[in-house]
């Protein structure tokens, strides 16, 4: 008995290492809800381990089974509703808690049933088995697809095929003619080892996809301009790099920078708050008019550049004048209906192993001969003189 009551006490250290696990999962995310649940599964669950213990010695043992089978089904139950959560898969709480009723009371019918039978041991395992498939399916209803969340899944469905082997496991090696001499049987050993193995295992595969979550929505936040929703200057590069390094013969594709005129008017007139709307709506104004395949970012201040890979200078410097027509004719909250708000744009197409630095400068350079000449204007850049990078040349030391 001693083996598996170390075993529990094991058991019950490891649940609380989780639990302290999730709390700080929760405390580091955005979404605090299926760590704060899978932490009070955990909790739930691990008093099944002081039932099993007080079990023996106690007079009521009926009371600690009911305890101890009551603890671990509810335990599942709260992490199946993290799971739910966390994987955006509707979660329908009264068909849940119809499934725990029906299980104590399940239970509190086998209770008196002679044990070891297949009887028994099928009624008393179903509820566990059940619920590890309902986990298991929920990240299958996901959309989700990472690693990860198959390892995690893969993990519930080899707990819910667990309780199925303990079924005959318990047939085979005796789990004792009463719930108090449980604790003394080889079955209740191996079972408290494996499900140990599995509780880590599953623990820590859930930690993992929550550990992911934050980590991606981290990169995701670093890469984004909370105002515009856009990408930022550093989002954008990413974006690009990647299609300039593979670029073909006629280049990537086309650059356009934009520049809202005279925008310090905007804020000084009728403050920063208003001046915020107008960043937001030209935004949107960019984003519904450019391709689907094409990069936008907010660089800074009220500077924007939108990259539209395999589109030509022509086509580029058409889309530019339909964003500037669209800002132009937007009406923007907050701001008196008479007054107009507009933007000048550079437009530069980058050429075959061109630099973005490279092609950025001419772009603003073209910006610049925009505003210098009326504003609310496109200006195309020259074409690169040489197909040679720019970043590339030295110009000397200073
Ligand atoms: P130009 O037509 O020559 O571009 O004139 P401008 O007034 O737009 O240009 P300038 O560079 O003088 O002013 C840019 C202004 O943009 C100054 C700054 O207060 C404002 N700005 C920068 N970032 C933000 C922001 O996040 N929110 C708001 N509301 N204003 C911003
Ligand atoms: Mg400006
Ligand atoms: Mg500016």
């Amino acid at each position: 008995m001693g083996g598996a009551i170390s075993l529990l006490a094991v058991n019950f250290i490891i649940a609380q290492i989780f639990v302290v696990a999730f709390l700080i999962i929760a405390a580091k995310s955005r979404e605090k809800k299926p760590a704060i649940w899978c932490a009070a599964g955990f909790t739930v669950a691990s008093l099944s381990a002081v039932f099993e213990t007080v079990l023996p010695f106690s007079v009521v043992p009926k009371l600690f089974a009911f305890g101890a089978f009551a603890s671990v089904l509810a335990g599942f139950i709260l992490i199946r509703v993290a799971l739910g959560l966390f994987y955006r898969v509707p979660t329908r709480l009264p068909l849940l808690a119809g499934f725990f009723l029906a299980s104590v009371i399940l239970d509190l019918l086998i209770y008196d049933l002679p044990r070891g039978t297949l009887k028994h041991a099928f009624f008393y395992q179903l509820p566990f088995f059940l619920i590890q498939i309902w986990s298991a399916s929920t990240i299958v209803r996901s959309k989700r697809r990472f690693p990860a969340d198959w390892i995690l899944c893969g993990l519930l469905g080899l707990t819910s095929v667990y309780y199925l082997v303990k079924i005959y496991a318990a047939i085979a090696a005796g789990a004792g003619t009463t719930a108090a001499d449980y604790l003394g049987t080889p079955f209740a050993l191996i079972s408290q080892a494996l499900g140990a193995m599995l509780i880590v295992a599953t623990g820590i595969a859930m930690l993992g996809v929550m550990v992911k979550e934050i980590i991606d929505e981290a990169r995701a936040s670093s890469e984004l301009d909370a105002l515009s929703g856009l990408y930022n200057r550093r989002g954008f590069v990413d974006r690009l790099m990647p299609v300039l390094e593979t670029a073909g013969a006629d280049g990537p594709g086309t650059l356009i920078l934009a520049d809202l005129d005279r925008f310090k008017l905007v804020n000084d007139t009728y403050g920063h708050h208003a001046g915020d709307g107008v960043i937001r709506q030209f935004s949107r104004v960019l984003v519904e008019l450019m391709p689907s395949r094409a990069v936008a970012a907010r660089l800074g201040g009220e500077e924007f550049a939108v990259f539209l890979p395999r589109l030509g200078l022509v086509e580029a410097r058409l889309l530019a004048h339909g964003m500037r027509a669209a800002l132009a004719s937007t009406r923007i909250d907050g701001l008196p209906e008479s007054v107009t708000i507009t933007a000048s744009f550079g437009v530069a197409s980058i050429g075959p192993g061109e630099s973005l630095e490279a092609a950025m400068q001419r772009a603003d350079k073209a910006l610049y001969a925009a505003k210098a000449s009326g504003r609310n204007r496109v200006e195309c850049a020259e074409q690169p003189a040489t197909g040679v990078p720019v970043g590339s040349l030295r110009v000397g030391r200073k």
